[in-house]
């Protein structure tokens, strides 16, 4: 394939629609991006001079390329316009309602930014000298302790950096428990239907068998079943609370009494404790573990991978395993990094460590600016507000859209959908693709799997009642074209610069390196 250095193709794509077609391939403001290999060519560079020989022979002693990397040269407008361009087609929280069920998109105050950005927080180094570090090491202290006074634990691991690191930080420490108690032969995690993906992933990464425990036709826990597979070979259970059909657990107390009584441990996936912080403490629920997803909860920015931060809250009956290093206020005052070296008397029975250094320090400083900025009283109205908006959206929806558990009550931070009702040869995906056209990021689709054709929204406290009335006015529109078999939805969405990918083969067989079209690919 013969490319013109600017990156345009003349083979790109006619652009535009079938009446304003465009030369380009841009429609206004949205441009038709190449790939960078596309735009700039292997034998081209921004530097056009012959390198000037140096004074002594070659300056790189021997280490000179000796083959081309294939890498292609850009002029740096070129390379800015390339990734200012891709950055564009992103959708983000600050452009505007992300409904994406479980995932918590809530508003970053700009506040926890400017704290985060202070160079005493955004220049510290793991490895400075500890005594250079106090300020650092007093604000993951006072985090560690608002997370344990919001949970009614007894400890906090906080170095786990994400929801699922932190999933395996208290499995492991569970594990070290029973191995203590001599009991390491129990070897069943029961996770519920109703629980998140990554709790069996978790438990099987572990080393443990996993077992379903059925969910009521309400959505919530089976109880019964739960305690009729409860014995001797159980190491712990899994719980997410509130779970991902949007529901509290009811039962968590006297699940968390049938799994102590025969010797199991009660992992609880607090992922969601955006909808109950302020109002519930898992600790008085009987919970050993659970994983905090600042993240989620304390506003930090998170998507696209990261960064997440993870802490786990500990009982009293799990802390004396928890990873090393963390935080401690001395009696003089100071707050103290135990570590490997000083662990000894006070922390003998860590199960070790979780990552190299402390943790994501540009997490903590935003989750307790925002926890600060708050205070209790705020905190509480969050989830109250975040509790709202969700349910004001199952309400406005329930009559356009099957809603499995309406019936049952009002739902937590986060409303769930069915495809039921829609025309023949519609479903889920035609929704979440029309969504596209009308603005918005699709919400969560096809999960919880308890669900037939799951559609999962979280607003989030965040949101204006005029933002929630607008999605809801669009999400119904588009729903009554799937209701109606409107065929357009079928192939929407048609305002994105892609159609309908095969995400499946995308998942499955990503192709992650570019390789030179042969004459014949590009001739096709
Ligand atoms: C987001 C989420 C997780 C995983 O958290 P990560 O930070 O993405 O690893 C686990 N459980 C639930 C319920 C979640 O919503």
């Amino acid at each position: 394939m013969t490319l013109n250095p600017s990156g345009w193709r003349p083979e790109a794509p006619q652009g535009g629609t079938a009446d304003a077609p465009t030369f380009t391939g841009n429609r206004a403001l949205m441009l038709e991006e190449p790939l960078i290999f596309e735009i700039g060519a292997t034998d081209t560079t921004g530097v056009d001079f012959a390198l000037t020989p140096a004074a002594n022979g070659s300056r790189l002693a021997g280490l000179e390329r000796a083959a081309p990397i294939g890498l292609p040269g850009l002029s740096e407008p070129e390379a800015v316009r390339h990734y200012t361009r891709l950055s564009r087609q992103n959708y983000a929280i600050d452009l505007g309602l992300f409904p994406l069920g479980s995932c918590t998109m809530k508003h970053n105050p700009r506040l926890n930014e400017k704290v985060a950005r202070m160079p005493g927080f955004a220049d510290v180094h793991p490895l400075q000298p500890v005594d250079t570090v106090q300020g650092a090491l007093e604000v993951i202290n006072e985090l560690a302790v608002w997370l344990i006074a919001l949970t009614g634990m007894h400890g906090v691991a906080m170095t786990p950096k994400a929801g699922a690191h932190g999933e395996l930080c208290g499995i492991l420490c569970i594990k070290a428990a029973l191995e203590a108690r001599g009991e390491g032969h129990r070897k069943v995690i029961l996770v519920p239907e109703s629980a998140h993906g990554t709790n069996p992933a978790t438990a099987a990464f572990a080393g443990y068998a996993v077992e379903d425990i059925p969910a009521t036709a309400e959505g919530r826990v089976d109880l019964a079943a739960l305690k009729a597979r409860l014995g001797p070979d159980v190491a712990a259970v899994m719980i997410t609370n509130p779970n991902t059909c949007g529901l509290f657990e009811r039962d968590m107390k006297a699940i968390s009494d049938a799994v102590h009584a025969v010797g199991g441990y009660v992992y609880c996936d607090g992922a969601n404790f955006n909808a109950i912080v302020g109002r519930v403490r898992p600790g008085d629920l009987g919970i050993d573990a659970m994983h905090i997803n600042l993240h989620k909860t304390f506003s930090t920015p998170h998507g696209g991978g990261g960064p997440g931060s993870g802490p786990v809250v500990l009982s009293e009956a799990l802390s004396p395993y928890g990873p090393l290093p963390f935080t401690a206020r001395m009696a003089d005052g100071h707050v103290r990094l135990i570590e490997e070296e000083n662990a000894g008397e006070e922390h003998p029975h860590s199960f070790g460590r979780m990552t190299a250094f402390h943790g994501q320090m540009g997490m903590f400083t935003r989750a307790l600016t925002y926890i600060l900025s708050h205070g209790a009283d705020g905190l509480r109205q969050v989830a109250e507000d975040a509790v709202l908006n969700a349910n004001y959206i199952l309400r406005s929806l329930e009559g356009t859209l099957d809603a499995p558990f309406a019936a049952a009550g009002p739902c937590m931070h986060e409303a769930i959908f069915s495809d039921a009702g829609l025309a023949e040869g519609f479903s889920t995906i035609d929704i979440a693709k029309a969504l596209i056209d009308e603005g918005y990021h699709p919400m969560t689709m096809y999960f919880p799997l308890v669900v037939h054709g799951a559609m999962l929204i979280e607003p989030t406290e965040t949101e204006s009642k005029a933002t929630l009335d607008q999605f809801i006015g669009a999400l119904k529109s588009v729903a009554e074209r799937a209701k109606a078999g409107d065929p357009a939805l079928k192939s929407a969405p048609h305002f994105a610069p892609r159609r309908r990918l095969d995400e499946t083969l995308a998942a499955r067989k990503p192709v992650l390196v570019w390789k030179e079209p042969t004459l014949a690919e590009a001739a096709e």
